[in-house]
């Protein structure tokens, strides 16, 4: 896997033939949480920009937000008066907290402040904003122009007929606010006015900017000549034959005059056990819920050792364990390594699993106590924020995802079980007991319980399972070298020894 060149790379090589002057687009509407599934779009985009920033390209990363979409239905999340909205701009209903300008950015902001913890950080641009702007002013007018064209090109590309009075452009009905429920009825290039009819009842006309917008299929092509966009990675629903990307190329060439952008298409993120992670399907976590229990930097790599067009399974348990280690010993793939760090990325050498192992002993106690434990443990404990970082990631997964096998509690009293213990597994305990006393390291012990169980006459297991029963209360527990360094020291050889009486 080493050994071949990146993706991401593959694609900067790619475009660089095109000319020198990039921009990488990505973006969402964002009528829902936005989740990990999404994310994977962004961090592919951030991939390419980096690899061609790399190359010397004068590159941008954009994200437009297509605020100007319609509520489609009332999703399980919202409450009953949302109905009201259905149908009306993302950007005109009010936002479901009450604390954000409109429903869109209730979604948005937190979406942009999961993209900057993952160091991504693109020119955000909202629909609604750039179409009042008159930002689309001469793709309207090209579309409105162009009709017969267009349309010509849909039912070809796509097979589906369009109505007689079908219009590239969707204007927003200035008296009940939809834009689903109107038809253009006509339109003034000069005026740079459309007219319109609605269910409701309301004809009128409404300005070119900030009017209305583009029908999806439009203004995807529509949007490539404003932004220059050369690269754009976008989900397999719109990678389909006859698709919004086939129609889009032939919009583009044929009535906006220029060449599509090199298009990357991803494959969905799959939850273990659940099916692929998609906003209309309500399976999702959402990014701010992945980066309590994911380093940004480890979220990044998951995606970016994957080629896009394979599906990525996501599990959120004792895979994720593995991930992360993989991810802190640089053991996989190492140009995704090194497209995954962030500036913000501060990778500690303790490794994940002996965190959620010390953050366990630390249970109840003081974030300087953790530190105490992980200095027992020889950990560099210099880069505090990191490990606190850290720590609370442990913490999280722990609470929400990891299995029952791996969660502990140190028993403050000589739990019950010891009464059970035979007499080699006192004898055992006893002999523990002095080794630590006398010195001998956590990680030493768990080498000398084999020869232990020799001197006394049972089994390794055995000896293991009076370690933890008599410290966890239970006969198994996290690896026995660690966990007993990272314990107190003469905590451990107390209750060895009352254990051993
Ligand atoms: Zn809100
Ligand atoms: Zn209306």
């Amino acid at each position: 896997m080493n050994e071949t060149i990146h993706w991401a790379d593959i694609i900067a090589e790619d475009v660089l033939e095109r000319g020198n002057k990039h921009t990488v687009a990505s973006g969402i509407t964002p009528s829902g949480a936005i989740h990990i599934g999404n994310m994977r779009e962004v961090v592919t985009a951030d991939a390419a920009y980096r690899a061609l920033k790399e190359k010397s390209a004068d590159v941008r990363l954009i994200y437009i937000a297509d605020t100007l979409d319609p509520l489609r239905k009332v999703y399980p999340f919202l409450s009953d008066d949302y109905e009201a909205h259905v149908g009306k701009p993302l950007s005109d209903i009010p936002c479901p907290c009450g604390n954000h300008k409109n429903y869109a950015e209730h979604f948005l902001l937190p979406f942009i402040e999961s993209l900057h913890t993952l160091g991504i950080k693109p020119d955000v641009y909202r629909a609604d904003e750039l179409y009042r702007q008159g930002k689309y002013l001469d793709a309207i007018k090209k579309a409105l122009l162009n009709r017969d064209a267009i349309a010509n090109i849909l039912s070809e590309v796509s097979g589906r007929e369009l109505a007689p009075d079908w219009s590239p452009f969707n204007p927003i009905c200035s008296k009940c606010g939809r834009l689903t429920t109107t038809k253009v009825t006509g339109f003034d290039i000069e005026k740079e006015t459309i007219d319109y009819a609605c269910d409701c009842g309301s004809n009128s006309t409404v300005p070119m900017n900030g009017g209305g917008k583009l029908t999806w299929r439009v203004d995807w092509p529509a949007r490539w000549p404003i932004f220059g966009t050369t690269v754009e990675p976008f989900g397999k629903d719109h990678a389909t034959a006859g698709g919004s990307y086939d129609t889009g190329i032939r919009i583009s060439r044929e009535v906006y005059n220029y060449e599509p952008p090199h298009p990357i298409v991803y494959e969905w993120i799959m939850l273990k056990g659940k099916g692929a992670m998609h906003s209309s399907t309500g399976l999702a976590i959402s990014i701010g819920d992945m980066l309590e229990i994911v380093p940004p930097e480890v979220l990044r790599y998951l995606i970016l050792r994957q080629r896009p067009e394979k599906h990525i399974e996501f599990d959120p348990g004792m895979a994720l364990l593995n991930l992360i280690d993989e991810y802190d010993q640089v053991e996989g793939d190492k140009r995704a390594y090194k497209l995954s760090q962030t500036e913000a990325s501060k990778p500690t050498d303790v490794p994940f699993r002996h965190m959620v192992t010390a953050v366990q002993i630390a249970d109840g106690r003081d974030f300087d106590y953790l530190l105490t434990i992980l200095k027992r443990t020889d950990y560099d404990t210099s880069d505090v924020e990191a490990i606190r970082q850290r720590a609370d990631n442990a913490r999280n997964w722990l609470l929400k995802y990891a299995p029952p096998v791996v969660k502990f509690k140190v028993q403050d009293t000589l739990p019950v079980q010891v009464t059970s213990f035979s007499g080699g597994q006192k004898q055992a305990l006893s002999i523990l007991a002095d080794d630590i006393e006398h010195g001998m390291s956590g990680q030493e012990i768990h080498e000398n319980i084999y020869n232990v169980a020799e001197k006394v006459g049972i089994t390794g297991k055995q000896v293991f399972e009076a370690v933890y029963q008599s410290l966890l209360g239970i006969k198994s527990g996290p690896r026995a070298g660690y966990f007993l360094e990272a314990l107190e020291k003469d905590f451990v050889v107390k209750r060895f020894k009352e254990a051993s009486r």
